[in-house]
């Protein structure tokens, strides 16, 4: 049993909605390993379920903040400042695509319903990187969640495969620029969890179910599951690993199709 102690490291996780949340997983590996964790939600209708989550926790704060606005992730990270003074560890946790543009054809995805995707689903780790770089020590590592649908056709998942693959890619170029200040910044490409994000996916149920029958551990991967491979990226047990999309999804994506 490798036990890791993170109590004197502080991390921000942005993007938890409820206990079903891939954010909440990696937040409680955190908070398991003694880590000072801030979280923030996007809306003031999300503050009851994370206060009733946080309760009990010892050195945690809350926060709102909208991932697109400026304003708010400058508020936002001044408060990390306050109360940590510096970071090691950011979750970015967060996606988002209007359901019309998973219903229909990619081919009629609107400018608009493009825009919302990739400005929440991906260029919110750029700018949230931005606002934390003056805070993150040497040793420091960003995560995001992404999934497999930035490299293959995952049918219905349309525009936010694209905004995945942008994730992906923005993760490499942020890890090539901030390797020199001794920051890693990495991927979790996760499979289909039950989460509320997950429920606006058109079909969802389906995919799940035909996702753990084609996995090689015939089943799917759990949040839990994210939440131990966070902690390892996060933490120095990934020390080398930088720029990388990490899988957790029993496997799934390296399979074609199984015979029965
Ligand atoms: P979730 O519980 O619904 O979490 C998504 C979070 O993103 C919510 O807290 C949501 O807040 C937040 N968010 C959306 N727009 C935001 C904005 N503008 N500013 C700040 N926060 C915003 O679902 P989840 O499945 O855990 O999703 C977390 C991440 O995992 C996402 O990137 C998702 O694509 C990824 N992922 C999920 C799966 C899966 O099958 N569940 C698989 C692979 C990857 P609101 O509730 O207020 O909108």
């Amino acid at each position: 049993m490798i036990s890791i102690d993170l109590s004197d490291k502080a991390a921000l996780v942005m993007g938890v909605a409820n206990a079903r949340s891939l954010g909440w997983a990696i937040a409680q590996q955190l908070l398991e390993a003694g880590c000072k964790v801030g979280f923030s939600y996007q809306g003031e209708r999300l503050k009851p379920e994370l206060e009733k989550l946080l309760a009990g926790h010892e050195h945690t704060w809350m926060a709102q903040a909208d991932a697109t606005s400026e304003d708010d992730l400058s508020a936002l990270f001044a408060r990390a400042k306050a109360e940590f003074g510096h970071l090691d560890y950011l979750v970015h946790s967060i996606g988002y695509a209007p359901r019309e543009a998973m219903e229909g054809r990619f081919l009629d995805t609107t400018p608009a319903d493009w825009n919302t995707a990739l400005s929440v689903s991906a260029y919110t780790l750029v700018s949230i990187a931005r606002h934390a770089e003056a805070l993150l020590r040497p040793g420091g590592s960003i995560i995001s969640l992404t999934y497999h649908a930035s490299q293959q056709v995952v049918p219905k998942y349309n525009v936010m495969g694209v905004a995945k693959a942008a994730l992906e890619a923005a993760t490499r170029y942020l890890a090539s620029e901030m390797g020199a200040a001794g920051v890693r910044v990495n991927c979790i490409s996760a499979g289909p969890m039950r989460t509320i994000a997950a429920r606006s996916i058109p079909g969802f149920g389906e995919m799940y179910d035909k996702a753990a029958k084609a996995a090689p551990l015939g089943r799917n991967a759990t949040p839990a599951e994210v939440g131990k491979l966070a902690l390892f990226l996060l933490s120095d047990l990934g020390s080398g690993i930088t720029g990388e999309v990490v899988y957790v999804d029993a496997g799934a994506h390296i399979m074609t199709m199984k015979l029965d």
